[in-house]
């Protein structure tokens, strides 16, 4: 039996039983850097940071037990290192890679690489005509975009396999009337995955990795163009009322073509705003025994500066990938105490309220 088979069935069996783990992660999450290459309209990144190479001295121990490893940025392929990383990664066949990207820097030998090594891409795309979406993706292409996307689809069908490619989309109100021939633009690029995104603001504390304590990590944001543009808790009656029924709509029709389709702001759209005050009052929509969580048993998630997490959504990190050695931060306190939290139902107030509340994706709790 190999090392990965081994480790996979003893993390499976830890799950949800043990504290203190033997198996290892087997999935890790990077958000790279914030260095980007184009300036959209809603991001509140502050640019120019990127997670040193050395971060790979310790986590390189892992890749024989990986099955996913996810890579966002900023825009990741800028990253001078990150093209080693990967091809490096894509020798243990058992790990299927994920590229986020707003598509702007994919070439030929990019794409011929994470085709053939049988890789995913998932394209931000906040709209499907070129002037809104570049209204809204500030120094990005549409037909860049177009062109890239036509590229996989056609190394693809050369090499005889299906690229998995997703698309991310943040509704908002200058694109929100926009999506109606989303299903058929899927269809003809071969997009099995759509994600439907709402606009955030800058996170408060409680609210994930971003909301990070110290004030040299603060990140700025623009209040007012995010209440100004908000249509999903900000919207109107009539605004929600048609996002509502566009969203069953295009449901029923990715469901018709097979193409997976989740939107993380449904529950939003059915509330009245609330209030921080009233947050803390409001029964969770998630019962604590159906919080089954499975990040702090399966996955590590590593940002910019090396803090690690078990997910981007959780707000306290257990360690620093470019301080700590791996199996420290792995069995470390924090995560000890999320995995106990979890157990025992005792997550409010420690994750998330949008995991506790339910706004958040469903697959966070769906174990591969
Ligand atoms: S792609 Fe857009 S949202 Fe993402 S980091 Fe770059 S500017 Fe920000
Ligand atoms: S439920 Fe808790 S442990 Fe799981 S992702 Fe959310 S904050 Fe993290």
């Amino acid at each position: 039996m190999s090392d990965f088979t081994r480790n996979r069935q003893k993390s499976r069996e830890e799950i949800f039983k043990k504290i203190v783990l033997e198996s290892l992660p087997r999935k890790l999450f990077f958000i790279l850097t914030t260095i980007c290459n184009i300036n959209c309209v809603m991001c509140w990144q502050e640019k120019g940071h990127l997670l040193p190479y050395r971060a790979f001295d310790t986590l390189r121990m892992l890749f024989p037990y990986l099955d996913m490893v996810e890579w966002q940025g900023g825009e990741v392929l800028l990253v001078d290192y990150f093209k080693d990383i990967f091809t490096e990664i894509s020798r243990y066949p058992q790990v299927t890679q994920r590229i986020h990207t707003n598509g702007m820097a994919l070439d030929r030998d990019w794409i011929e690489l994470i085709v053939s090594t049988g890789s995913q891409v998932n394209l931000s795309v906040d709209a499907l005509e070129k002037s809104t979406y570049e209204n809204i993706r500030k120094g990005a292409s549409f037909d860049l975009l177009i062109k890239n996307l036509q590229m996989i689809a056609a190394r693809s069908k050369d090499r005889g396999k299906k690229t998995h490619v997703s698309v991310n989309t943040v509704i908002m109100k200058r694109n929100y009337r926009t999506f109606e021939s989303l299903p058929q633009f899927c269809k003809e690029y071969g997009i099995s995955e759509v994600r439907f995104d709402f606009l955030k603001s800058k996170p408060e504390a409680g609210e994930g990795f971003l909301s990070c304590p110290s004030e040299e990590k603060g990140i700025p944001v623009s209040y007012a163009f995010f209440k100004e543009e908000d249509v999903v808790v900000h919207g109107n009656a009539a605004e929600k009322a048609y996002l509502k029924e566009q969203i069953a709509v295009l449901e029923e029709r990715f469901r018709e073509l097979g193409i997976d389709f989740e939107c993380t702001f449904r529950s939003l759209l059915a509330d009245t705003i609330l209030k921080k005050e009233e947050k803390t009052l409001r029964k969770p929509c998630v019962e604590p025994d159906l919080l089954k969580c499975y990040s702090p048993w399966e996955r590590l998630f590593i940002d910019f500066y090396g803090d690690v997490r078990p997910d981007c959504m959780c707000t306290l990190p257990v360690g620093n990938i470019l301080n700590d050695e791996i199996g420290a931060i792995w069995n470390s306190t924090g995560m000890q105490e999320y995995r106990r939290r979890i157990l025992e139902g005792r997550f409010s107030g420690w994750c998330t309220d949008v995991c506790v509340e339910g706004v958040v994706e469903r697959c966070k709790f769906d174990s591969a």
